[in-house]
């Protein structure tokens, strides 16, 4: 029974090599369908490749794709002005470093965002009967590391990669609007370290530039790996970049 509840050093250093893989992967699939493709159009994926990426953000999020797309085009919208949904301008810098979620969770459980901003996202089977479903997400989630690393590591593999996953979406929307250099004169900002714990999105300065690029790296020593995720899928028919929008094709 003890046996069932303690861990080794080893097991230890393995959940949490398991936990950075869950985070990154929540990440890849935030940055490439999540953000570039269902929200902003700018690529088109593979049927088979979106459906994985809903399943492994429904799998390791719970998040409902169109309330997070909804959200999202409403902040591109009202950037840092009245009306942002999570804005430091707006709401204060610490009130969306630490409090993002509680400020998404606001815009996405309004009805009218949601219907105005999702019109051509339309619910397909596997949205209505399937990822709508956080609960089911997440307890399923919480089953795998469980019975992967028992009940005390695994509850704390779970709760530890949804805090580092939900530090790192918060601080694209306080800290990648707040702090880090400027290619471009809009309000958001890069952050080169945060770019390289979140596939690219903390280039959130080009991201804003233009919203509708696949490719959000500028400079050269810019590190955009869900852009290298999308060229790659492109090398293998599996991705189309909008290509009146893609820069760098
Ligand atoms: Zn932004
Ligand atoms: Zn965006």
């Amino acid at each position: 029974m003890l046996e069932w509840v303690t861990f080794s050093m080893r097991e230890f250093v393995i959940a949490m090599i398991c936990v950075f893989v869950t985070v990154q992967i929540s990440s890849l699939c935030t940055t490439v369908y999540l953000h570039r493709a269902l929200s902003h159009r700018a690529v088109t994926l593979h049927p088979a490749v979106e459906w994985v990426m809903r399943f492994l953000i429904w799998l390791t999020t719970g998040i409902d794709a169109r309330a997070w797309a909804a959200v999202h085009r409403k902040h591109h919208k009202f950037s840092d002005a009245e009306g942002d949904p999570h804005s430091p301008y707006v709401h204060g810098f610490w009130q969306i470093q630490l409090g993002n979620l509680h400020y998404y969770r606001l815009e996405a459980a309004n009805p009218e965002t949601i219907d105005r901003y999702t019109r051509d996202i339309p619910r397909d089977w596997w949205e209505r009967n399937v990822f709508s479903s956080t609960w089911a997400g997440n307890a399923l989630d919480a089953a795998i590391w469980v019975i992967a690393f028992g009940p005390v590591l695994g509850v704390i593999g779970v709760l530890l990669h949804f805090a580092l996953y939900i530090f790192l979406n918060s601080s694209i929307n306080g800290a990648a609007h707040w702090i880090g250099y400027r290619n471009y004169p809009n309000s958001a900002r890069n952050l080169w370290v945060l770019a390289l714990l979140t596939m690219g999105e903390g280039l959130h300065n080009n991201h804003h530039e233009f919203p509708g690029s696949s490719r959000f790296s500028q400079r050269w020593w810019e590190i955009d790996a869900g852009w290298y995720t999308i060229a790659a899928l492109r090398a293998f028919g599996l991705a189309k970049p909008t290509p009146s929008l893609a820069l760098g094709d």
